[in-house]
């Protein structure tokens, strides 16, 4: 039997409607949402998926950012102030710290790896960092750690190497009162015990 040129045309139009459909269905749209409240992000998968993909933080690997810093006088005071700022930092990390503190400061390190404002120290650093990655078990290890990386980058400048039996005395930061506190602090909201950090 012989069909209309209307019947043609419909037939037509309804399959390319079936193949978009199926199309459609294999390639479904995205399905990640920021939730409005946290404004975390729950990935493809749902929220099981993203916790997991949480534990690889955003942009921790990755390359150099910055350009060459020219200006020596810039850099050595760029330098110093960002030596000041790690030694004390891992001087008054935890004794003890949490998986969560472990991550945050080697994320810290890998961070700075990448965004230090001088891009040819920052190179060096990812290179120091491949070799020597970051100590975060403890305070001691953390510190210890990141003076024979200074060390390093003091060698490699020709300058002095610095003893890090004296790391306490160098940078004590003026908070000693802080750790002889015997009264554990508590965190207001969830009543756990808050682990304070050093001199
Ligand atoms: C990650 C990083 C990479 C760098 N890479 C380069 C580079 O590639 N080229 C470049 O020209 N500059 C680089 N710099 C800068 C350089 O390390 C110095 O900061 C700068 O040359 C000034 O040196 P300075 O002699 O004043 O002492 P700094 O090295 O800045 O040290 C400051 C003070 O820290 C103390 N100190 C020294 N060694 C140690 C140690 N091992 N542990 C603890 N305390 C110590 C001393 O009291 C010293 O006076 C880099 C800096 C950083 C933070």
């Amino acid at each position: 039997m012989m069909l209309s040129r209307f019947a043609k045309s419909l037939f037509a139009i309804i399959a390319m409607m079936f193949l978009f459909t199926m199309l459609a269905m294999l390639h479904p749209p995205s399905r990640n949402y920021i939730d409005p409240w946290t404004g975390q992000l729950f990935g493809e998968g749902g929220v099981e998926k993203s916790l997991k993909a949480k534990q690889q933080i955003a942009g921790v690997n990755g390359g150099v950012i910055m350009g060459k810093l020219g200006n020596a006088t810039a850099k050595a005071a760029l330098g110093q102030a960002t030596w000041k700022l790690m030694h004390t930092m891992t001087l008054r990390y935890p004794e003890h710290p949490t998986p969560d503190e472990r991550d945050a400061l080697k994320s810290y390190f890998y961070l700075t790896s990448r965004l230090y404002p001088c891009g040819e120290c920052a190179a060096e650093f990812q290179l120091l960092l491949k070799k020597y990655p970051p100590q975060t078990s403890s305070r001691r290890a953390a510190s210890l750690w990141l003076c024979a990386v200074h060390n390093e980058v003091n060698k490699r400048l020709g300058k002095k190497e610095f003893d890090c039996a004296h790391l306490d005395d160098e940078y004590d930061c003026g908070c000693g009162g802080d750790d002889n506190d015997v009264r554990t602090p508590k965190d207001v909201d969830t009543g756990a015990d808050i682990i304070r950090g050093g001199r």
